[in-house]
């Protein structure tokens, strides 16, 4: 999964120099907060896809654990660009992370622990492999999301990946690809790195951003999308026999994109195949990058400014 160089700390540097101590506070205690981005072979050349936004929310994510990024937003923008650049990629997933690093054990690091931040650039195709098209099987998962209470969820920290790894694990241990998580509360959350959608007689339905999940960014996208083709949406609470009942389902993320899901539990969705409402999306977000799709709202931003 390597590439050539990695932004560590400031500056370009060989993938195999970017490297921690085992005292690094986040090992210990889970704090880091990062984001997952894409950049997408255009006809302009690479460009991100909502970087500016990916990056604000990267900075939220640390103002909760009053962690301070060192850097300002536009200049991890730009250091953004510049990795790319330095490792001639024409496409990618790139993981930044901010991190308290080594020198202070102890919950709050009282001793030290300055902050890490890394910029990572990583090939990777579709992250629920070949279930991208055909649709994938999932399960509501027996785990449930954190309550808002008591870790928050429009934070993406590290540390609330432990909660995703229980849902995927169970799910791939009983042969399905993905795992759906129910809220505190018993309704419908999210997946274990996605947001979820239904359509149910051409409307289309997603938990609200109060449910204990993620504010996707690609969830976001779908919405504005869907207000374009002029798909009728509403942000509800749904409870878990809502996804049994749906026309289609779907699921959405940086790293999955706009997943089909053709069963829920072994029970098929639909025609067990992607269904017209979730294909017309698909190719309005994938219309995006190869220009089929008006980019109205500047999403992209290009890595090569011409
Ligand atoms: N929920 C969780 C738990 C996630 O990890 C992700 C992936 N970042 C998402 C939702 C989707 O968010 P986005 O569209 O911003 O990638």
């Amino acid at each position: 999964m390597s590439t050539p160089f990695v932004w560590h700390n400031g500056r370009i540097k060989p993938w195999a120099e970017a490297n921690v101590h085992v005292s690094t506070h986040a090992l210990h205690y889970g704090s880091s907060v990062f984001e997952g981005e894409r950049v997408y072979a255009t006809p302009r050349g690479p460009a991100y896809f909502r970087l500016a936004d990916h990056t604000r929310r990267l900075f939220e994510s640390a103002r909760v654990y009053e962690i301070d990024v060192g850097y300002s937003e536009d200049e991890i923008n730009a250091a953004c660009l510049e990795l790319i650049r330095a490792n001639a990629m024409p496409s990618a997933y790139v993981r930044p992370i901010v991190f308290r690093g080594a020198g202070g054990l102890g919950v709050l690091a009282k001793d030290g622990a300055p902050v890490e931040v890394a910029l990572m650039a990583m090939a990777w195709g579709a992250y629920l492999g070949e279930a991208a098209e055909r649709g994938a099987d999932v399960c509501v998962s027996s785990w449930h999301r954190p309550a808002p209470n008591t870790i928050p969820s429009w934070a993406k920290a590290g540390g609330n990946y432990l909660s995703s790894q229980l849902i995927g694990l169970e799910a791939r241990r009983n042969g399905y690809d993905e795992g759906i998580a129910l809220g505190h509360g018993g309704l419908l959350s999210e997946g274990a790195g996605e947001n979820i959608f239904l359509v149910k007689r051409g409307k289309l339905l997603t938990p609200p951003s109060s449910a204990g999940i993620l504010a996707g960014i690609t969830r976001d996208s779908v919405l504005a999308l869907a207000n374009d083709l002029g798909i009728a949406v509403e942000e509800r609470e749904l409870p878990r026999e809502a996804l049994y009942s749906a026309d289609e389902v779907f699921m959405t993320g940086t790293a999955a994109e706009i997943t089909p899901v053709r069963s829920v539990d072994r029970k098929a969705i639909g025609k067990g195949a992607p269904g017209p409402v979730t294909q017309q999306l698909r190719q309005a977000f994938f219309g995006l990058f190869d220009g089929r799709t008006e980019d109205r709202r500047s999403w992209l931003t290009p890595v090569h400014s011409d």
